[in-house]
């Protein structure tokens, strides 16, 4: 019998010479670490250490790991079926996380579309968009009004509206779709007035072109953990209606309750036209996505010339994905997201805002439950992952920021250990 060690090495070592991960060179890639399992706030490791998850799973695990309702959930609905074609069928788990979707996003949000990851769900509803401009009998207008400092997701028409130069995609601009770019929002009690102008301007003269605006409310994630004043997205909902736009609000990393409201469009009280969903809405158990729409969405969709909404994948509408998803929506609600996100901000706050004072950090930053400490350089990757690690706490930086969106159920020492460690690799950068 070979020993446990020499299993992780043959996995490790064949992990890196088959399989790609996320942004890795498959040359040159970065160090990878085996999980065997996961339970709690925790992560296993395979050399027996346990970790505290302070990245929920890149924003999904809202309820931690093996939550037993989710795993009932998930048990009870193979035991009826896994998966269904969603063409000509139709089943309860859907229908009922429709209700709910329909019943928490903001008034107004009536129709359900069910994709299979957040990516899908903004090339959804971009196609969405440019067909109720056809069906409005406005087929010119083809383009995107988007945010500087965005990110929407990784396929074509995502990629199209992320943020043009830091967006990660810069290397397939000249084959993507050209869409208007507005700066970034300003920062809560920043110059709204003025970025409302230039975004404005921008509307009035690009009019006969623009299809939609699309933004992430409140919170840009992946293009850099920015928090705007949630006024600019009134000032967005005002230029929409004043230009014939629709506005898409991009809730795939704000849902349900990260930034301390059930969807960051409530910190405004804004509804978008079009708002997509997906990380969290399964609690991290399996990959889904959802579009919500007004009604006068869908009524101008089936205006357009071919009647029909021009899409539907093939695991549409996944029963197994719908069930856990209504499960854990049910779960937010009984257990009192809201306090949930609080406590941990709280201890965010607690933690991270002292690490403000010292040399190389730029800005701290909370938000709900998730945290950032920016610093004035790139962060080592790999050495503040190890140095978090030490500490019994999983990070992932990234660019200049470590930042943490820990489950909402971690407890108050387990924020304190999360943002103990975020001080220690924090510190190992900025004192070199
Ligand atoms: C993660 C993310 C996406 C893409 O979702 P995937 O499931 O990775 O395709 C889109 N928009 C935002 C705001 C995200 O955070």
């Amino acid at each position: 019998m070979t020993s446990p060690n020499a299993a992780v090495t043959d996995l490790l070592a064949y992990d890196r010479a088959h399989l790609w991960h996320p942004y890795t060179s498959m040359t040159d890639p970065t160090t990878t670490r085996e999980v065997t399992g996961a339970r709690g706030v925790r992560l296993r490791l395979a050399d027996g250490r346990e970790v505290v998850d302070a990245m929920s799973s890149w924003w999904c695990a809202v309820h931690g790991y093996r939550h037993p309702v989710l795993d009932a959930a998930a048990r009870d609905q193979i035991d009826q079926m896994a998966h269904v074609m969603f063409g000509g069928l139709t089943h309860a788990p859907a229908v009922d996380l429709a209700r709910r979707l329909v019943e928490l996003t903001p008034p107004g949000l009536e129709q359900v579309f069910l994709a299979d990851s957040g990516s899908v769900a903004v090339e959804v509803a971009l196609k969405m968009a440019l067909q109720v401009q056809r069906g409005r009998g406005q087929p010119e207008r083809t383009r995107m009004l988007s945010l500087r400092g965005g990110y929407h997701g990784d396929t074509y028409g995502a990629m199209s509206v992320c943020d043009p130069v830091s967006g990660m995609h810069s290397m397939f601009a000249a084959t993507l779709p050209r869409q208007v770019f507005a700066p970034r929002p300003p920062a809560p009690g920043g110059d709204v007035d003025g970025w409302a102008q230039t975004v404005g301007e921008l509307a009035e003269e690009h009019r006969h072109e623009l299809a939609a605006v699309v933004a992430e409310p409140v919170l840009q994630g992946a293009g850099g953990m920015h928090v705007y004043d949630p006024a600019c997205l009134g000032v967005l909902r005002a230029v929409c209606d004043e230009h014939g736009l629709l506005l898409v609000l991009d809730e795939i990393a704000t849902g349900f309750g990260r930034t301390g409201a059930l969807f960051a469009a409530d910190h405004a009280g804004v509804t978008p036209d079009i708002m997509c969903v997906g990380k969290a809405l399964t609690g991290g158990y399996l990959t889904l996505s959802a579009v919500v729409v007004t009604t006068a969405v869908a009524h101008a969709i089936a205006a357009s010339e071919s009647g029909v909404l021009m899409h539907g994948p093939t695991y549409m509408g996944n029963p197994l994905a719908c069930a856990v998803a209504g499960a854990s929506i049910d779960l937010l609600i009984s257990a009192g997201w809201a306090d949930q996100v609080a406590a941990v901000s709280t201890g965010l706050e607690d933690g991270l805002r002292p690490l403000a004072a010292l040399p190389g950090v730029r800005d701290v930053r909370v938000l709900g439950a998730v945290g950032v400490v920016q610093l004035d350089r790139p962060v080592d990757v790999g050495r503040a992952t190890e140095a978090a690690l030490q500490q019994g706490v999983w990070l992932r930086p990234f660019r200049d920021l470590v930042y943490t969106m820990p489950p909402y159920v971690t407890a108050a020492d387990d924020v304190r250990a999360i943002t103990d460690a975020i001080g220690t690799a924090v510190r190992g950068e900025v004192s070199t």
